[in-house]
């Protein structure tokens, strides 16, 4: 024993001397004196007392006020300088895996280290940490799965929570797993860290633990809204009002969770603003994208003339300009590019910033540009608070994020756009103001400004719980009812019940709520179950390929566009792909003719001549790769296999897929003389939208429909659907690979009962004897 204690203090004792080395040397020392000046620092003793003194601490402070790169720091530099730095292990969490790799190699060069020494990272299929790691940032995902395999963190001395403001659905998640940790490891400490005041709720959680607050100072910023911009650029103010029901609906999608009577406010405060505003001279591209009030699209065109104006300005100052997601920064770029001025490198520097870039790219966004070249960043809502880019003196928001992230215990893919709160919209605005005045342009009216909530609800109340129950049941976490019920704001019972009962049906849980296969399987692959569920059946069936493009193709905004000027011509569009009775097919058959057009570089002739968006099927592309690659870590292909390139398209079988897929989400068909209608077991009668291919034909040769996702407005619309018959319904529909048939067959013979169709009763009724009798040989 004594031998190894001498061994900790002899390398204890050599990490300070290198420490001290390191800020005694000139670069250490300008870069001690850097960090000198940031707020946090005047801090560092009451900090580091407050975190002494009590096992959680929760830390508030502005976004650049030090919070990430220097609170960790302070805690390594004093286990080091009281010679116990081996000892010690600190693994400060991350939401984003773009913020864990810039973070931790900020930390390692402001130490003097090469990344992978004392500091490390590790995000999903990625990291860099070596056996004296000590300070290791990492995705929240990857504590999650390292608690799965070591429930005490052994070893870890300090667990750091970081932008717990944001309320993600795994950081409320691992909150609740660390509380009931720390009674069992009474020496761990737990920091909290958040860029809002919101702490209290957070230390009342934890028992009343004490709140630092890191004071800082932001300079004024000038704020304008879309009607002043609107002013600026000359525009004449005439109606319009011309809003196509179903194109408004895909606009307010994103507020779907949202209550309904906000939902309403929201649309009839953009409805006002755009009576009250005119858009008539933008050009015909505008005027569709209005339509459907999407700020980035507009925003295309004010953003540009935006920038030329803050370009032509003496004020230097870089611009950072908030944008949705990649697929929009992606197509902005291009547009900017080729710009004549805003193109020109030798005036303008211009990046992108968003979860997926390479780390060479992320270098680049820190650094101050030559004289006279202007930087422009455009980001996603990660620049908000995650990132800090410190020469920013002008802002431009468009309102809107949408969340992205992939990490592998990441549960709620939500890729669909959504309002930013009125807190984000500060926050984005507060950026502006960190080094002199700023100025900011909100792309949005100031009513629907007014219309945004104050904050965003936390995800855990307004997203799915089915990914969350399934990632409770694999971290053995006891019964998920309970568990959930400890949470900082637990989710409503009823939500918590529909999500079991959904994994029951599809045959993730048995009645017992225990893991099924499936549902093992499930928990392996970040995104919705049944998403999920499509890819496991396709790897098997070796149909992969167009079941990758169906399933990323739910994951981005529609490809198909349906402008209202030309909606006939994209409804024919459409058609030509149409030919299964399914949407989700027609994609498929989109994409490939895609993908053949882009080999030739024609593809955006293509997407042009279809009326598909560009940015989509280019998201779409990415998608398809990295599900593969979940796929393979779940080792659900294998590595000799190339289903990724060849092509296995017999139609039915992927029918009977994405109804594996899809079910409990089936409509039944019913014909009557001239068309057919369509119902379901909840809502009765139900609609197609009209760009559905399905709701062209007067005949679908199908007694069903499976569908995606229905949304209600004044009746019951579904999206994307595919006809399926009623042997694929049978044998695909619900949970028949799980083996316990029971419940699933209940279930269909109560749909098959409801909807009468005798003949289909009566197979169900031999199949289920047939099923019986296989079950219990
Ligand atoms: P917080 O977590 O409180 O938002 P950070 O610790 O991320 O703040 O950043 C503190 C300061 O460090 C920033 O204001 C910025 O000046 C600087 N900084 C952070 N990351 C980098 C980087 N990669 N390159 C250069 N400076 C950085
Ligand atoms: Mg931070």
């Amino acid at each position: 024993k004594a031998a190894m204690e001498k061994v900790i203090w002899r390398r204890s004792m050599q990490m300070r001397s290198q420490q001290q080395a390191w800020q005694e040397s000139p670069e250490g020392r300008k870069m001690l004196e850097f960090r000198r000046s940031l707020p946090a620092y005047k801090e560092k003793n009451a900090l580091l007392m407050a975190i002494s003194n009590n096992q959680v601490v929760i830390i508030s402070g502005e976004t650049g006020c030090g919070k990430t790169t220097q609170i960790p720091q302070f805690i390594l530099e004093s286990e080091i300088e009281s010679v116990r730095g081996v000892l010690c292990s600190i693994i400060c969490t991350q939401p984003r895996r773009i913020s864990a790799m810039s973070v931790s190699e900020r930390v390692a060069v402001e130490r003097g280290e090469k990344l992978g020494e004392t500091v490390g990272y590790k995000v999903r299929l990625e990291g860099m940490k070596g056996r004296d790691t000590h300070l290791l940032f990492c995705t929240t995902g990857i504590l999650l799965r390292r608690l799965l395999a070591d429930r005490n963190l052994k070893g870890v001395t300090y667990v750091i929570v970081d932008e717990i403001h944001e309320r993600g659905m795994n950081e409320d998640f691992l909150l609740i797993i660390l509380k009931d940790l720390l009674p069992r490891r009474p020496e761990l400490r737990l920091i909290l860290m958040s860029a809002t005041l919101d702490a209290e709720l957070f230390s009342s959680y934890f028992g009343g633990a004490p709140m630092v607050h890191i004071p800082g100072f932001t300079y004024p910023v000038h704020t304008h809204f879309l009607e002043n911009v609107l002013e600026m650029t000359g525009y004449q103010l005439t109606p319009y009002n011309q809003i196509d029901d179903y194109g408004q609906e895909k606009t307010w999608k994103m507020n779907k969770q949202a209550p309904r009577k906000r939902k309403s406010q929201l649309t009839s405060a953009v409805e006002d603003a755009l009576r009250a505003a005119d858009f008539k001279n933008f050009g015909p591209e505008t005027q569709e994208s209005l339509s459907c009030w999407n700020p980035d699209s507009i925003g295309f065109n004010l953003i540009e003339y935006l920038l030329c104006n803050i370009c032509e300005k003496e004020t230097p100052g870089a611009v950072l300009v908030f944008m949705t997601g990649w697929d929009d920064i992606s197509s902005l770029k291009d547009k900017l590019q080729a710009h004549p001025m805003l193109g020109d490198t030798s005036r303008v520097l211009l990046l992108a910033c968003h979860g997926s870039m390479a780390s060479a790219e992320q270098k680049l966004i820190f650094d101050e540009p030559e004289d006279g070249v202007r930087k422009i960043v455009l980001a996603t809502n990660i620049a908000e608070t995650s990132i800090t880019i410190n020469d920013v003196v002008f802002v431009i928001d468009c309102g809107k994020a949408k969340e992205s992230s992939y990490d592998a215990l990441n549960n709620t893919p939500c890729l669909l756009p959504s309002w930013i709160s009125k807190v984000s919209a500060q926050q984005r605005r507060g950026r502006a103001g960190r080094v002199q005045p700023g100025e900011c342009y909100h792309l949005y009216p100031r009513c629907v400004y007014e219309a945004f909530a104050d904050y965003q609800l936390p995800e855990i109340l307004r997203t799915p719980l089915q990914s969350l129950c399934l990632q409770i049941k694999s971290l053995k976490l006891g019964s998920i009812s309970e568990f959930l019920s400890r949470a900082l704001q637990s989710p409503e019972l009823l939500a918590v019940q529909n999500a079991i009962e959904y994994l029951k049906v599809i045959g993730a849980l048995d009645e017992d709520e225990n893991l099924t296969v499936l549902g093992r399987y499930l928990t392996m692959l970040p995104m919705e179950p049944k998403l999920g569920k499509m890819l496991i059946l396709g790897a098997i069936f070796n149909c992969l390929d167009p079941l990758l493009t169906v399933v990323a193709g739910l994951s981005v905004r529609d490809p198909f566009l349906t402008p209202m000027d030309k909606k006939d011509l994209a409804e024919a569009a459409k058609a030509q792909f149409s030919r299964d009775y399914s949407d989700h097919l027609a994609l498929v058959r989109a994409y490939e003719g895609w993908k053949d057009a882009e080999r030739d570089l024609a593809g955006y002739e293509y997407c042009w001549k279809n009326f598909l968006s560009a940015q989509s099927m280019k998201a779409i592309d990415a998608l398809r790769r990295e599900f593969y690659s979940l796929l393979r870590d779940a080792d659900l292909v294998d590595s000799t296999t190339t289903t990724c390139d060849s092509w296995s398209y017999d139609v039915h079988l992927l029918r009977a897929v994405i109804c594996y897929g899809l079910y409990p989400g089936i409509c039944s068909v019913v014909h009557n003389e001239k068309s057919f209608s369509l119902k379901t077991m909840e809502d009765g009668q139900v609609l197609l939208y009209s760009n559905s291919v399905n709701a062209r034909d007067s005949k679908i040769p199908y007694p069903w429909l499976v569908f995606n996702e229905k949304i209600k407005v004044n009746s019951v619309f579904l999206r994307d659907s595919t006809a399926v018959s009623d042997s694929v319904l049978l044998l695909f529909g619900g949970s028949i690979l799980r083996g316990d048939t029971d419940g699933h067959l209940k279930m269909l013979g109560g749909y098959l009962e409801f909807f009468m169709k005798p003949a289909t009763a009566e197979m169900y009724q031999s199949l289920r004897k047939e099923l019986e009798e296989l079950i219990q040989n």
